[in-house]
């Protein structure tokens, strides 16, 4: 379906916001930012692949998950650069480090299990600021992670978080390992949600929480498409 996106505002120019959208695992983030990206011609940008990669090269590694300087110089060190995946790809980009493809590597049990305990780690998140901010820079971009809205982009145009029952998230990621192969029982994924939600909202440093001035979309009964016309209504509404 093609998207007219009427602006208001200064046509073209004036409506390539930065739009943050936060919020647990299997909330919707991907599919939803990346479909708004696509019908706004906005890029879109998964800061989880970025948490996911540096977890599964500690894996590669050896390096503990728990070891904190280790994985800081490792973060330091660390060269990633993201392209455009094709419209039909399951992830929204590619992601080279170090020169390597790891982008099928990223929803690994492993990388599931640590990237949690790894983006825990003060210096590893700030390793990872400045290439999300460069990103998002020139705006007319869509950014989806967990302290995007309170963190990375604290003034961006639209601040969304999405949220939903952990049944219903845990049914959503299940479908979607699926797709990609990987058979999961619904309570092991689950478990997995429970276990990261309970690390990304207690930890110190940028923990999951809404920002003050985010609106929180609750999905539990909403269809993909109505949570994706909602956000882009709120994209409208600012571009006014
Ligand atoms: O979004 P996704 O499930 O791929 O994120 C994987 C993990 O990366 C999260 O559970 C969280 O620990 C970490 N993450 C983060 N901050 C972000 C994005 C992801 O800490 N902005």
């Amino acid at each position: 379906m093609a998207y007219r996106f009427a602006c208001k505002m200064e046509p073209g120019v004036g409506c390539r916001l930065i739009i943050a959208i936060d919020g647990p695992g299997g909330a919707g983030k991907t599919s939803v930012g990346r479909e708004v990206a696509r019908r706004l011609g906005y890029s879109f940008l998964d800061t989880g692949m970025l948490y996911r990669a540096l977890t599964w090269l500690a894996i590669c590694k050896g390096i503990g998950l728990y070891d904190g300087p280790r994985l800081a110089s490792l973060a330091r060190s660390v060269e990633m650069e993201l392209r455009p995946a094709p419209p039909e790809a399951m992830e929204p980009s590619i992601l080279i480090v170090n020169g390597e493809d790891v982008t099928g590597a990223l929803r690994r049990r492993d990388v599931e299990e640590g990237v949690s305990i790894v983006s825990q780690v003060a210096e590893v998140r700030e390793a990872l600021i400045g290439l999300q901010r460069r990103i998002a820079a020139q705006g007319g971009v869509v950014v989806a992670g967990r302290d995007i809205g309170t963190v990375i982009l604290p003034n961006a145009h639209v601040k969304v978080y999405l949220d939903a029952s952990l049944e219903e998230r845990a049914r959503r990621r299940q479908r979607q390992l699926q797709e990609m192969g990987q058979k999961v029982s619904l309570d092991e994924v689950m478990a997995q949600l429970r276990a990261r939600d309970r690390l990304d909202s207690q930890r110190e440093v940028a923990p999951l929480r809404p920002a003050s001035d985010a609106v929180i979309i609750y999905t539990d009964g909403m269809s993909l498409e109505q949570v994706i016309e909602k956000v882009i209504s709120l994209v409208e509404e600012r571009c006014s």
